[in-house]
């Protein structure tokens, strides 16, 4: 619980119940039993972070230990942290109100890499020394995970060591080891070359990294035999064993997602090229109905919460999404507990379907055409059809829906100005196929959302270069210009945080002097509007001799190293080449639930069956 020093402080910040805790569902222990203690820290607000559904499973699995107690930080706001400062009072978790300098390891997700700065800012809040170099035995052991792991490079100088995949056994083995290894008094070096052990874990500092003299990787080498020289991601094979929590903090303020959010499978089989979780998280993996069921039944019971998320890459492609529906609509629908689906795809609305998500969800429809023409969508392997999207509208207009939202990207490979416009034109379709049945049009919003293609690891475009901010922005300009009607709603993502995205997401090593660089000079969730300054990145990155274009707008020979070839997520190069050169050929791969693409997942431990 908060100590006594800070409660004067939360007087003057605003929401101070981001930083209590004492939430009911909260998990206590003895400090004193607890041989490992971890902090999972997630590197942006309460409410953000009380929503990420990766840190409840991942500090439930933990808790569940018996000698391990897992707490929670979430950074501070800016008003919180420049008292903390003026006070000189360090971060600390939200369960004991210990700093996190008293733990054994702290735990970062990276969900997102404009959120670096506040892994960063976290650390010198807390007093630890940011590099992990410069700390020594005392300090925790800090570990990374999350999707931006599968490229670590650009923050590797600030962790000991990064957990590459689904976490649930890995950081388990991990907290196993680490107690060991205090038992034996075993030093921190000993520790992680241990840990380099455990398949999955990848220890940035026994590895050395060499450049070519023209900036490219040269090579990232194990400094020892026992290293392995390729880490591969960590998977649940059957995702029934996963011990899912049904019990969790409840926030005392409303958080992004203040619902029950129910994993019902991990993967995609549908390969869109541009999409990084689509290949991260392969293969695909369904819960049965039974265990949803029941996890949800619990759920409510527990938390008292009256919305139940279905969340996964692609809701519609769960194998029994009609028998799970019905099964959770027996018990819901009476306790008047709602449901909803996100990531609904655009072509899997059929009658039956539709009508029950029309009973269960009461707002409007969020469709990812993703680009306006066919010829484009065939280039991204999105393998919809402008007819499958109208009918999907029109059905979703009968059902009395007056909200559509589309999904867009600007700046994806071989675009061209015709694609833009198809935007444009595909906007205008869907409300034209709206007044074709004489409805009155009074309160008919389609709402065109286009943010920019960030060309992102392990995907198909991982060669590509991001177009430059001024053809993204006179892209954006020119789609402005081509809708014509009222009943549009335009917005589009800021090209100059794109291109700062860009150039983390494919970066390495020799960017985490400009994160630090940016922290000193008090550079904060780069994520939010109010504190992001293309300015101050463009001067942090000429103060250190980096050349940002390099990392976003530069094309790769496929025979380069990428910085992190020394990763695998299970999904072979050579599969990411061949569906790269179809793209170039405007050719499309089909689902693999109905023929196999040979992307190499199924060769990933454990795995019975690639795709249910
Ligand atoms: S191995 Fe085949 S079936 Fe499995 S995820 Fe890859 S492409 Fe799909």
């Amino acid at each position: 619980m908060i100590k006594d020093k800070y409660l004067p402080l939360l007087k003057k910040v605003e929401k101070p119940g981001r930083y209590t805790g004492g939430e009911y569902g909260s998990t206590y222990k003895d400090k004193d039993k607890a041989d490992v203690r971890v902090c999972f820290c997630f590197p942006d607000t309460y409410e953000i972070g009380m929503s990420n559904l990766g840190v409840k499973i991942l500090s439930h699995c933990l808790n569940k230990l018996d000698y391990v107690w897992c707490e929670r930080s979430y950074a501070p706001w800016d008003d919180y942290e420049k008292l903390l400062r003026e006070n000189r009072l360090p971060i600390y978790a939200l369960e004991s109100g210990n700093e996190l300098k008293a733990f054994d390891m702290v735990a970062f997700t990276l969900q997102y890499e404009l959120s670096y700065t506040n892994v960063v800012n976290m650390l010198d809040l807390s007093g630890i020394p940011v590099y992990a170099a410069e700390r020594g035995e005392d300090y925790p052991v800090i570990i990374g995970g999350g999707p931006c792991s599968y490229n670590p490079e650009p923050v590797a100088d600030f962790f000991d060591l990064f957990s590459i995949g689904e976490g649930e056994e890995s950081l388990c083995e991990i907290c196993a080891l680490l107690r060991d290894c205090k038992k034996e008094g075993k030093k921190k070096s000993e520790f992680l070359r241990l840990a380099s052990h455990i398949p999955g874990n990848y220890v940035p500092s026994l590895y050395d990294v060499k450049y070519n003299d023209d900036g490219t990787i040269q090579s990232v080498l194990p400094k020892y035999p026992d290293v392995p020289a390729k880490v591969t991601k960590r998977i649940i094979a059957d995702m029934d064993k996963v011990d899912f929590p049904t019990k969790f903090e409840i926030p005392f303020l409303e958080t992004v997602h203040d619902r029950i959010t129910l994993e019902v499978f991990r993967g995609c089989t549908r390969g869109c090229r541009f999409c990084q979780a689509g290949m991260i998280y392969r293969p695909c993996r369904e819960k049965s109905c039974e265990v949803l069921d029941k996890c949800a039944y619990e759920s409510v019971m527990n938390t008292g919460y009256d919305e139940i998320s279905l969340s996964s890459l692609s809701i519609s492609d769960y194998t029994e999404i009609d028998k799970l529906i019905n099964k959770l609509l027996a018990w819901t629908e009476e306790k008047k507990i709602s449901l909803s689906l996100p990531s609904m795809r655009i072509d899997a609305f059929y009658g039956e379907l539709m009508k029950k998500v029309m009973s269960v969800r009461k707002s409007g429809l969020t469709f990812a055409p993703e680009a306006g023409t066919q010829r484009l969508r065939d280039v991204i392997n999105k393998n919809i059809t402008e007819e499958e999207i109208l009918n999907s509208c029109r059905m979703a207009f009968d059902n009395g829906r007056q909200n559509i939202k589309l999904y867009f990207m600007n700046g994806l490979p071989t675009e061209t100005d015709e694609d833009i416009k198809g935007i444009a034109l595909l906007a205008q379709n869907i409300v034209n196929s709206y007044f074709e049945s004489g409805r009155p049009g009074k309160f008919l919003n389609v709402t065109v959302s286009v943010s920019c293609f960030v060309p992102k690891p392990f995907t198909p475009f991982q060669w590509a270069a991001q177009d430059t901010i001024e053809e993204l922005e006179r892209k954006q300009r020119l789609l402005r210009g081509e809708i014509k009607t009222k009943k549009i709603t335009y917005n589009y993502h800021t090209a100059k945080v794109s291109f700062i995205e860009a150039v983390f997401a494919r970066g390495d090593r020799r960017l985490s002097e400009a994160v630090a660089e940016a922290v000193l000079r008090g550079q904060r969730f780069d994520g939010w509007d109010e504190f992001f300054s293309f300015e101050n990145w463009m001067d942090i990155f000429e103060k250190c001799g980096i050349d940002p274009a390099f990392y976003a707008n530069r094309e790769r020979e496929y025979t380069e190293v990428l910085p992190w070839d020394h990763i695998s997520c299970g999904v072979d190069k050579a599969f990411l080449m061949r569906e790269s050169e179809k793209a170039k050929e405007e050719a499309t791969t089909p689902d693999c639930r109905t023929k196999c693409a040979g992307c190499g997942a199924n060769s990933l431990g454990g795995v019975k069956r690639c795709c249910p």
